[in-house]
């Protein structure tokens, strides 16, 4: 017999590796733009075609490698970085495993010029698949460019892999700005598909992080500086109002490499205990500088945690700090009770509720395709439980005597003039700006009043979206907004049914929004949160399934305009959305299948007492 243990070729080693390394186009953003750095660049430019499907290029103007070194990066462990196990103790590179450029040497095709200062003539070198097909040397000048293009032409699972442009290319550009972000000292210059979207001059922390994320940014910052013998902290935290509730702005730096750390963040969180409305995030830019050896920079190369020696003391320096800084800046004392006592998010007026013709129309099914059908019942899409058999008229029969009154033929519209007529008997109060109580002669409703809300909003705004247009209330002043290039194509795109719910706009520069119209329910302060909503979730590329484009955005228009937890609702604000609420075709559940209301009966009362 015999032996059957093989050596892989070195190019299905690489391969192998290549998959862990390099997982999509903006691994490969990083790793370069690392290099460059590495390379002592004080000028780097990253220039992508789509998405860094077709091409990432690195050029920078560093030390360069000789003709030589120039072949031997293309190995792998082959690094310049270290040279022996001790010296990954006293880092200070962002690479030290010689893999990456092998990596992706192995699965596209790469082209490499490079020279150092000194040197007469410079290297080119082309490489497809770990294979050399080209070495020569040229005349160019100091410094290295790197050209990768057809990402995975070799590994078509991995291509397929890809998720759209628009998410890889954010990908690339959350990668752009960490490494932006921590070398203020070089300039960076970005560009996609021939548009610049960023050229970053040479600048100090605080002008980079402005230069990144928008002239506005500059009088959110709150400076953070603190001095111990554990750590240096320096950078910024947002004031509070300058909190999202998306995730993303915030950025740790350890010795100038960006990293994610829960048990930080939370540090940093907690440091603003009481400041920010439910379930924002607050804004951070923290460079954490600590001694190399207290330190253990995690060496997968995709990795962003590390773990520190004494993560408790750096903790409650952390979170110290940030309080401390919050607190100079006497912001600490922002109360958000202040808000106007009776702020709704939608104009209401007794008109309104009576208008059967928007509000309950019981020939329209929004789930149907086919036109009108008087039962709601029969069409609805799967993702939704049909609205409950038991008839709501029923829950508040015998309210009071006049329910008599009732006209038992209209099924629908019923609840609506019911409420009328019972005004008087109804008992309406808000719990803990959050919940909307309503007694019934059975018992109570506790229902949400951000997700009865969203109810309501979510088949208004379908039905503008699906049948007819939405009313649009003209802007008195235009409102201008500077997104990033790839936020604004993802508004191009949904433009059309955009302007179906009443959201005109139009696009100025390719960064620059003019926001000329709004749907009527929409209040011009929450439009950059609406807009924010209608990107990530479009950005999160979610399954269709069910659910058609239409669906989506109702939904999460929805979402973004509903009246929140925590805001106070006028007595006749939340009389209006119950009615509202209970003339939807579905009640009980939002969109997204979260339970509305919850039915408290007096009998499983009376059992509590028992
Ligand atoms: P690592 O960065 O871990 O050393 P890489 O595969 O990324 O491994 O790079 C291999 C080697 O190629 C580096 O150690 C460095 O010597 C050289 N190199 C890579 N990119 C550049 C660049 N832009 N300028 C100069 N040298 C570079
Ligand atoms: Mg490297």
């Amino acid at each position: 017999m015999s032996d059957i243990i093989r050596l892989l070729p070195d190019h299905v080693a690489n391969q192998i590796a290549a998959g862990e390394v390099v997982q999509r186009p903006a691994s490969v953003v990083k790793e370069l733009l690392e290099n460059a750095i590495d390379a002592g660049a004080t000028q780097i430019s990253l220039i992508i075609k789509d998405a860094g499907k077709t091409l990432v290029q690195v050029i920078d103007d560093g030390k360069g490698m000789s003709m030589t070194d120039a072949r031997m990066a293309f190995e792998r462990h082959a690094t310049s970085k270290i040279t022996n196990a001790n010296d990954l103790f006293d880092l200070h590179t962002k690479g030290f495993r010689g893999e990456a450029l092998a990596s992706v040497a192995a699965i596209a095709h790469v082209s490499l010029k490079t020279k150092r200062e000194d040197d007469d003539l410079g290297t080119i070198l082309e490489i497809e698949g770990s294979k050399v097909v080209n070495q020569e040397p040229v005349v160019t000048t100091k410094g290295t460019m790197i050209s990768v293009r057809n990402l995975f032409y070799n590994v078509p699972a991995r291509r397929k892999f890809l998720k759209s442009d628009n998410v890889e290319l954010r990908n690339i550009t959350d990668e752009f700005h960490r490494v932006a972000m921590a070398h203020p000292q070089v300039g960076l210059k970005f560009s996609s598909n021939d548009t610049e979207l960023f050229n970053l001059p040479i600048s100090n922390y605080r002008q980079r992080i402005v230069n990144i994320m928008g002239a506005k940014t500059n009088e959110k910052l709150v400076p953070v500086e603190e001095e111990t013998e554990l750590v240096k902290i320096s950078g910024f935290v947002g004031k509070p109002e300058f909190a999202r509730k998306t995730k993303g702005l915030q950025y740790f730096f350890v010795n100038d490499r960006f990293i994610k750390h829960n048990y930080l963040h939370h540090a940093v969180t907690s440091a603003f205990e009481g400041l920010l409305k439910e379930k924002n995030n607050p804004t951070y830019f923290l460079f954490l500088d600590v001694p190399k050896d207290s330190v253990d920079i995690n060496i997968h190369p995709t990795k962003t945690e590390v773990k520190f020696d004494d993560e408790h003391s750096l903790y409650a320096i952390v979170r110290a700090s940030v309080k401390h800084a919050l607190g100079q800046f006497s912001i600490n004392a922002i109360d958000f009770d202040k808000e106007p006592q009776y702020e709704v998010p939608y104009e209401y007026t007794k008109k309104n509720t009576s208008s059967p013709k928007i509000e309950v129309n019981p020939d329209f099914n929004p789930f149907s395709n086919t036109g009108s059908s008087s039962s709601s019942t029969s069409k609805s899409t799967p993702s939704y439980s049909k609205p409950a058999p038991q008839a709501w008229e029923s829950l508040y029969a015998g309210l009071d005597d006049s329910s008599t009154l009732l006209d038992e033929t209209e099924e629908v519209s019923m609840t609506t003039s019911m409420f009328e007529e019972e005004k008087v008997t109804r008992n309406i109060f808000q719990l803990q700006r959050k919940f909307i109580i309503s007694t019934l002669k059975s018992g109570m409703l506790v229902i949400h009043q951000n997700r009865a809300h969203e109810r309501v909003l979510y088949e208004q705004l379908l039905k503008h979206i699906t049948v007819q247009r939405g009313t649009s209330q003209q802007l008195l002043f235009p409102l201008r907004l500077n997104l990033p290039v790839d936020e604004v194509s993802i508004l191009t795109q949904l433009q059309e049914q955009l302007e179906q719910t009443g959201f005109i706009f139009k696009t100025l520069a390719n960064n620059v929004v003019e926001i000329v119209g709004l749907p009527i329910q929409l209040k011009e302060k929450h439009v950059p949160e609406v807009l924010e909503t209608i990107i990530r979730d479009s950005e999160l590329d979610l399954p269709k399934e069910s659910f058609s484009q239409s669906d989506r955005l109702a939904a999460t228009m929805a979402r973004g305009m509903a009246i929140r937890s925590g805001e106070s609702m006028s007595q006749e604000a939340m009389e209006n959305l119950v009615d509202e609420l209970f003339a939807c075709k579905e009640s009980e559940l939002t969109a997204q299948g979260k339970k509305v209301f919850i039915n408290i009966t007096g009998e499983s009362l009376n059992l509590k007492f028992n």
